[in-house]
């Protein structure tokens, strides 16, 4: 357990480590030109970091590691409970708490109440590695304690859990980047990692768009349970980033950031609203076509709108 006791250095050192290796490759490598102010928008986004972090200390100080050991104490968990090699254990830790992060992503896009914390993450008006930090002080507390569950529940060892959060941390401003990687690199590394073109499909501000490619570590969640999405319709220039009802830079200022829960607009966003929306507006125009016979192929068509 020796290198538990540097989990402070180790964590703060990848967090470091890879911004500035991502700043760097967005200043030689951009792929998109930024529509808002960096200053701005980089005291706002890494303040918000600072402000979470201390709250998440201040209020659950014990945190996933420290649940993992916790559990591993008084015997909770399936992996404190069954024989595995401890290789195994930590790999299919690591692969769970991944997939759970996937489900947890799609449950803040599918209930109105959790969209509109996690509306913060996705109203940045560029998509850059500060992006991958920006997230409601509310929904990481929310995280933790879904992630807290998650450790007791499998008996994750405390390694499997602190090598989740520093992968977690990293491939999450890996994939917020604005870097141009060459088009055969991004296909290679998408066979193992979700890469910045694939996840600033989900930062489109078109609603089909946004929900889709929800992984944040391994790509294989949104292949496995249809939620992929390779590429945005407009190309990735052309495509609007953002949310549609927040499209001036308040977005960009802190304060907004904390109050806009409670005050924002959710928009036609949350997972299936929108396809009412369409399935409605697909009914009533069935209503005005007179159309007294069903005609097979528009059967199809709708059946599809609704899938
Ligand atoms: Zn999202
Ligand atoms: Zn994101």
């Amino acid at each position: 357990m020796d290198y538990l006791k540097h989990e402070p250095l180790l964590r703060l050192g990848f967090f470091g480590g890879v911004l500035v290796i991502m700043a760097l490759g967005e200043l030689f490598a951009p792929r998109r030109r930024l529509t808002v102010k960096k200053p701005l928008r980089w005291a706002s986004n890494l303040g918000l970091v600072a402000l979470n972090s201390v709250v998440a200390r201040v209020l659950l100080p014990i945190g996933a590691v420290g649940m993992a050991l916790f559990s591993e104490e008084h015997g909770w968990g399936l992996f404190n409970n069954i024989e595995t090699p401890f290789w195994l254990v930590v790999v299919l830790c690591v692969v769970g708490l991944d997939l759970a992060i996937y489900l947890q992503h799609i449950m803040f896009h599918a209930v109105p109440i959790l969209w509109r914390l996690h509306m913060v993450h996705h109203a940045d008006l560029d998509f850059d590695v500060t992006t991958g930090l920006r997230f409601h002080t509310i929904e990481i507390l929310l995280s933790m304690g879904i992630k807290f569950a998650v450790v007791v529940l499998l008996g994750a060892p405390a390694l499997a859990v602190l090598i989740f959060e520093i992968a977690l941390n990293a491939t999450a401003m890996f994939n917020h980047a604005n870097v141009r990687l060459p088009g055969w690199l991004d296909r290679v590394l998408r066979l193992v990692l979700v890469t910045p073109d694939m996840h600033r499909v989900h930062h489109s501000a078109i609603p089909v768009e946004t929900n889709s490619n929800f992984g944040f570590n391994f790509p294989w969640w949104d292949l496995l349970f249809g939620t992929y999405r390779p590429q945005p319709e407009a190309g990735h220039e052309g495509m609007t980033i953002g949310l549609a009802q927040f499209r001036d830079q308040s977005v960009a200022w802190l304060h907004w950031m904390l109050a806009l829960p409670f005050l924002g607009a959710t928009g036609n966003y949350p997972v299936n609203r929108s396809r009412e929306n369409d399935a409605l507006r697909d009914g009533e125009a069935r209503d005005q076509s007179d159309a007294a016979v069903v005609d097979p192929a528009n059967e199809d068509d709708h059946q599809h709108v609704c899938s």
